[in-house]
């Protein structure tokens, strides 16, 4: 189950990476539109006028890098799950392995673990 959270959140992130990049690309001005735009410039600057240039519309180039984002985001937060499961399981099985810390009731000597009777006086040690 955790493993295939891993594996589903690594595919979200390739796909989301992938996606931001597509509309990363999206909204990089082409060759063509940069010579437009520098044209338009030293047109502006003899002139003195103002050319309008038709706008160019990111939205589209933006929304789709945002959904590359929540892919990435979403996938990532998958992983994190499926490893801090993993890890409280570990966490739970190691503290039912190791035993509290016992002391001898007659002496108050600290008593290694498996030990029935105390080293130093003797006593009988209640686990
Ligand atoms: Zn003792």
């Amino acid at each position: 189950m955790k493993s295939e959270f891993f594996v589903v959140g690594i595919i979200l992130i390739m796909v989301g990476i992938g996606v931001s990049f597509y509309g990363y690309k999206q909204m990089q001005p082409t060759g063509l539109e940069k010579t437009i735009d520098t044209i338009a410039k030293w047109g502006e600057a003899l002139s003195g006028e103002k050319s309008p240039l038709p706008k160019r519309d990111k939205t589209g180039s933006v929304l789709i890098m945002i959904l590359g984002g929540i892919f990435f985001i979403v996938g990532l937060n998958m992983i994190i799950k499926s490893g801090g499961n993993r890890e409280s399981r570990e966490n739970i099985i190691s503290s039912q392995m190791q035993d509290y810390p016992r002391y001898c009731p007659n002496c108050g000597v600290h008593v290694s673990d498996g030990n029935q009777f105390c080293s130093k006086c003797g006593a009988k040690i209640e686990s």
